[in-house]
């Protein structure tokens, strides 16, 4: 398991490991409880069933909405695609505001549907450190749009947007809000029902269940054309036999959030902060990217200007999973289109490092990440300057 590793994994924007606690009831509900939810005729079925009731509520719980408004799907790629394309019709192009930092799920399904003449794609303002411009939000509503999207939190540089004002905004324009709450619940309070948030798309693996589960959280009235047909499973808007065990460990995971969350964080964000000033005082040339006041607590994101980030990962990777941008981006030799936004300079882009705290990171792998980063910056210099 990670955490009992000699590596160090400081990469939980990528993922995180699975809770114990969680795991055992995933393990309990594929060995044991192993009923497919919707089996009418036996006890299996029926105790299933009660798992993913109950799973649901958690979900609702944590991120205050209805149980009725909770869509379980296989994680927020899905969640995201299913809340736009389901969204979107034929009958005009629609209007969709996005802003240019959010994840490729957003991007991309945005940019497919632009290609098919189905949308059009409008960008909305980031400064340098990735916040919403707020102002042009407002403009930009005002001029009429069908549909909106602002991530909670983003996961390259982890800056946390104010997405109760962008509901208020989305709301007084009567525009319906997606929110990419994958980075941000769990770590952070969200209020789906009073944040004016009209799709919550929601990613376990982030948050200590398992990949390949997630949910939409829908708001009530409001229709999504399913883009899974089948047995008309959740109430027909994501057909497919239940995950009950993939459920059953994000509500146990969501449960658990509730209750740890704002302990947990603020030691990952003591943490966070400590790493960064032992490498502020070894690299004083350092730069610490994204909103320093609205970051999520497991995010530090730095550049070492003249220092590629592909030198440094080359010589940490065996000790330490730290990364240059998101995982669904790394191997492709782009840079990174969060930090192109931000129009940070050439070699601070270049240098960007991507670390990443979670609940299972200990204070001794914080200092010795701190040195097996401080020696390899040095040999890279060494190595330079010769
Ligand atoms: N949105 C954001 C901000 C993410 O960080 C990720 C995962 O990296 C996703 C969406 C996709 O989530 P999933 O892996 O559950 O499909």
């Amino acid at each position: 398991m990670v955490r009992n590793s000699p590596r160090i994994y400081l990469d939980y924007h990528a993922t995180s490991p699975v809770d114990i606690r969680v795991a055992h009831q995933v393990m309990h509900y594929m060995t044991e409880e192993f009923g497919n939810a919707s089996s009418i005729d036996h006890v299996f079925g029926d105790k299933a069933e009660l798992a993913v009731a109950l799973a649901t509520n958690e979900v609702a719980h944590l991120v205050g909405c209805s149980p009725k408004e909770v869509v379980f799907t296989s994680g927020a790629t899905e969640s995201i695609n299913l809340a736009i394309q389901g969204f979107i019709s034929s009958e005009k192009v629609f209007k969709i505001a996005i802003l240019p930092t959010e994840h490729k799920a957003v991007l991309d399904t945005c940019s497919a549907l632009s290609k098919k003449g189905l949308a059009e794609i409008i960008f909305l303002k980031v400064d340098s450190q990735a916040q919403i411009d707020l102002d042009h939000l407002e403009k930009t509503c005002s001029k009429g749009i069908d549909l909106l999207s602002v991530m909670a939190a983003n996961n390259e540089v982890g800056t946390i947007y104010p997405i109760q004002q962008v509901g208020e905004i989305a709301q007084h324009y009567g525009i319906p809000f997606l929110c990419d709450g994958s980075q941000a619940v769990g770590k952070i309070p969200i209020n789906f029902s009073e944040w004016g948030i009209t799709f919550l798309a929601i990613s376990g693996h982030k948050f200590y269940a398992p990949k390949g589960v997630g949910a939409l959280v829908i708001k009530r009235g409001q229709r999504l054309k399913p883009l899974i047909y089948g047995g008309g499973h959740q109430r027909g808007t994501r057909s497919g036999t239940l995950n009950v065990p993939g459920i059953v460990g994000l509500g146990e995971a969501c449960r658990l959030r509730s209750m740890e969350m704002a302990e947990d964080e603020q030691r990952i964000a003591q943490q966070r902060d400590r790493l960064q000033s032992l490498l502020q005082s070894a690299i004083p040339h350092l730069v610490v990217n994204g909103d320093l006041q609205h970051r999520l607590a497991g995010n530090l994101h730095i550049s070492i200007p003249g220092i590629p980030n592909s030198a440094v990962i080359a010589r940490v990777r065996n000790q330490l999973a730290i990364s240059t941008g998101s995982a669904c981006s790394s191997g492709v030799e782009t840079p990174s289109h969060v930090l192109t936004a931000m129009k940070l300079p050439s070699e601070v882009i270049e240098g960007a490092l991507r670390i990443g705290l979670g609940k299972f990171t200990t204070d001794d792998e914080v200092e010795q990440a701190e040195s097996i980063l401080i020696s390899a910056v040095q040999t890279i210099q060494s190595v330079l300057r010769n």
